[in-house]
């Protein structure tokens, strides 16, 4: 049976990077161990680093004034880092557009004068508020937002024109194309759309990283990782190593913007079948809704459970909703091919058929 799998994360990888990294697994190129158990420092992991990092700044365009930082911790561990490094004048906003804005707010708190300047918590998180109508405070070092609601299915469509905005992208990094010179910092966990959990992507701008706090632990602190080209200590090397395969992988495929082509017609396929089903929905504003993760659900509990269930007999896995909003949830990141979309829908139809 062919497998699909729709976990929301870790998620699925490119075939064609998994085959590769089995290949090299226990010999790579000759040095006569595998990437897993050579030293950080040797020629061959150099190599891996400099290329994982040339192929982000490649793939999304990012200029000298940017580093490209490898660090640990996952996106949780930013919610920190970010406020230790930003807070300069000792003020932000950030506005909480799910679980993980939310997160990320309540540690930024400990840190600053920080306050929640837009929510959307109200509806219980299905849309993205309306920028036009959302007031930032004067003198903030910075504006936090998520681009990508990972559980509950929403995405921003535009972003706060403002000028040190700072992003959460794990669950959107390289799905579709964005202008980096717009952010001061963009942060994402790699186990989503670009690798193996261990890795955690960072972009920060050169000029941004000058005055962390006094308190700001050495290993949080931007400048560490940035001096160092993120070798300060051991980096989750393997993880990095399947991010460099991903990243070779998406730039063949012709880069973020083929990639956006695809995501963009898997997404719509998705919708317009729930749309035009009577037994699913999904109840995400229209604007907002997400391209990587598709929350819908049938009329009942019972219902949805027999859902999974058959999809995962059927080789569609991980389909269970977050228990947050409940239901199913198709998590449909670059890996994700088109023919594993198209076998959901059809499952869909059948399951529908055989449920009235
Ligand atoms: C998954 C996720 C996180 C948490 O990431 P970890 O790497 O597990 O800390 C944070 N933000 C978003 C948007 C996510 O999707």
């Amino acid at each position: 049976m062919k497998y699909y799998n729709f976990s929301a994360g870790p998620s699925m990888l490119p075939e064609e990077a998994k085959l590769s990294a089995q290949k090299d697994f226990l010999d790579y190129k000759g040095s006569g161990m595998s990437v897993v158990e050579m030293s950080h420092r040797c020629k061959w992991y150099e190599e891996i680093n400099d290329e994982a990092e040339a192929l982000v700044r490649e793939l999304m365009n990012i200029g000298d004034d940017y580093y490209v930082l490898f660090v640990q911790g996952g996106a949780s561990t930013q919610f920190e880092a970010v406020p230790l490094n930003l807070l300069v004048k000792g003020r932000a906003d950030y506005i909480v557009t799910g679980n993980f804005a939310n997160k990320a707010y309540k540690e930024a708190i400990k840190y600053g004068d920080i306050v929640c300047a837009a929510s959307s918590k109200d509806k219980n998180y299905t849309y993205i508020p309306d920028l036009n109508e959302v007031k930032f405070r004067e003198d903030i070092d910075y504006v936090h937002i998520t681009g990508n609601n990972t559980i509950f299915g929403t995405r921003y469509t535009e972003f706060p024109k403002v000028d040190n905005l700072v992003a959460d992208l794990s669950s959107c990094i390289m799905s579709e194309v964005i202008d980096v010179n717009k952010f001061e910092l963009i942060y994402a966990g790699a186990q989503k759309n670009i690798g193996p959990a261990g890795m955690t992507l960072v972009i920060v701008k050169k000029d941004a990283i000058n005055n962390p706090m006094p308190i700001c632990p050495t290993m949080l602190k931007y400048s560490t990782q940035a001096e160092a080209k993120s070798l300060y200590n051991t980096p989750p090397t393997f993880s990095i190593y399947m991010a460099m395969l991903t990243f070779r992988w998406l730039k063949k495929l012709g880069g973020v913007s083929a990639i956006q082509e695809i995501n963009e017609r898997k997404a719509e396929k998705l919708y317009d079948f729930i749309d035009n089903s009577t037994l699913y929905t999904n109840s995400v504003a229209k604007k907002d809704r997400s391209l990587m993760n598709v929350p819908f659900v049938t009329p009942t509990k019972e219902l949805d459970a027999k859902f999974v269930k058959e999809a995962s007999e059927n080789g569609l896995l991980t389909l269970k909703g977050h228990r947050l909003v409940g239901g199913m949830r198709a998590s449909i990141y670059n890996a994700m091919p088109e023919e594993g979309v198209d076998a959901l829908i059809a499952f869909m139809k059948k399951f529908e058929q055989e449920n009235k």
